[in-house]
């Protein structure tokens, strides 16, 4: 037992008491910890949700504010001692209007998942008709997929893409039309081009149904202006704050115009709805460390750094892209206009395959559908890159360009063995592996770890 011999001060003496306890007495946990710092620093991540969050971030999640219960919403907190709460509570909302130009921002949702569930029940009776974009094609299992609660609980009609891999608004229009779904989901978690947040909300005025934005891939370039920005087009945005915000895991309900009009068929406003829609209705108190950590990465995405990782991300995305192509490999859409560079595979490389040599090389990134996929979705045909992790290590043109041409040696090296097994020969997986490490140190995580 370690033994206290003066108060902690402050949230530095808690924090750096906290690891000396755990490296101390809690060596089995202490050690996976370290592990995953040294995982995260020698492998390239090309997943394209991930991001390291800032070490100010880190911290903010880790503070006392973990003790304090505070049931309610900001400025109507019912439990006692929580003016601290209160006050963070607020910066973090401050920070998410300001930042997305909101007249409205709910910062307690735990994840993007329950804002979007949490805006869901709010507008839709079980059984009601919603209509989102399908899994198979860049959707979210949010937007109304039958394996999650969205397609489970709600009459969900599904859009998708041509076979361009282009959001087909027209059919999104036809579908609008015939089936008069109450909400319309628009937003992807696998599309490499730039939403039309505007016609979505024609098509949602046309056919009377409230128009839901869910940038929870794209908030960053959204927020820096890079990515048309759909707070005042859709009636409600969320986006999570884990992917491009880089803060921690958590979500953020957000309204633009429409935040104090009346609900069409409800007595209330958006903003009032939405405030009863995540409490009391689907959370109880909210965690406020994590609002602590909201309000830092917010602040962070404010900055100029910010401004700079989110032009990399793009630009990184443009080189990828092209040189993919260069290289005779379908870009799904043709380009990247955000972070992500969706790649039809070839020669008999699945997306398993491909998702399992790469990673075993420390490339780690994710198989996925790709347009008239004929493999399911456990095998695939593609790979969902995303230049987020990339952009953060700085990665240049250069670098963009060494590690599409690693990613296509190793992936002409590897020989499938059915759609899920390969073989890869040990003399060139160690070649590639220590390539990986020299692009790991050429490019490193210095920032953020
Ligand atoms: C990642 C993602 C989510 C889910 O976020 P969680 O916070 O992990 O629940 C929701 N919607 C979209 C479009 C996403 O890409």
């Amino acid at each position: 037992m370690a033994v206290i011999t003066e108060p902690l001060k402050n949230q530095a003496d808690l924090l750096r008491r906290g690891l000396a306890d755990l490296r101390a007495e809690d060596a089995e946990l202490a050690a996976i910890l370290d592990a995953e710092v040294t995982r995260q620093q020698h492998t390239l991540s090309l997943v394209s949700s991930s991001c390291a969050v800032q070490p100010r971030t880190l911290a903010a999640s880790a503070s006392v504010l973990v003790n304090v219960t505070a049931e309610g919403m900001s400025g109507k907190h019912h439990s006692a001692g929580c003016e601290n709460v209160e006050r963070v509570e607020s910066l973090a909302i401050r920070r998410a209007r300001q930042l997305f130009g909101a007249q409205y921002a709910n910062v307690q949702p735990h994840s993007a998942s329950n804002a979007v569930y949490q805006v869901l029940t709010a507008l839709l009776e079980p059984g009601d008709t919603l209509l989102g974009m399908a899994v198979e094609h860049g959707g979210h299992l949010t937007h109304g997929s039958l394996a999650a609660f969205s397609g489970a609980y709600y009459k969900a009609i599904q859009y998708g893409t041509t076979a361009d891999g282009l959001i087909d608004y027209d059919k999104v229009r036809l579908l609008a039309l015939a089936h008069r779904p109450r909400v319309i989901l628009c937003g992807a978690s696998a599309y490499s081009r730039e939403v039309d947040f505007k016609r979505f909300r024609e098509i949602a005025d046309e056919a009377g149904a409230i128009l839901l934005a869910d940038i929870s891939h794209i908030a960053g370039l959204v927020a820096t202006g890079r990515h048309p920005s759909p707070i005042d087009a859709a009636h409600v945005t969320v986006t999570c704050t884990h992917k491009q915000l880089a803060g921690p895991r958590g979500g953020v309900i957000l309204s633009g115009a429409d935040a104090n009009t009346k609900i069409p068929g409800l007595r209330t406003t958006f903003s009032r709805l939405l405030d009863q829609a995540v409490y009391p209705r689907m959370q109880g108190a909210p965690a406020a460390n994590m609002i602590a950590a909201k309000a830092a990465a917010l602040g962070y995405a404010m900055s100029a750094a910010f401004d700079a990782c989110m032009a990399q991300i793009r630009s990184t995305a443009d080189e990828m892209a092209k040189a993919f192509q260069a290289k005779e490999y379908e870009v799904v859409g043709g380009c990247s206009e955000n972070h992500t560079v969706l790649v039809r595979l070839r020669g008999g490389i699945t997306g398993a395959i491909a998702e399992a040599a790469l990673g075993h090389c420390g490339i780690i990134v994710s198989k996925h559908r790709v347009p008239e996929d004929p493999r399911s979705a456990l095998v695939t045909s593609g790979l969902r890159i995303g230049t987020g992790a990339l952009a953060q290590r700085r990665v240049d043109v250069h670098g963009s360009r060494q590690i599409v041409d690693l990613i296509v040696r190793i992936l002409n090296t590897v020989a499938p063995l059915g759609e899920q097994d390969y073989t890869l020969e040990p003399l060139l997986l160690t070649q590639f592996r220590s390539e990986v490490e020299t692009l790991c140190r050429d490019y490193p995580l210095a920032d953020y770890q």
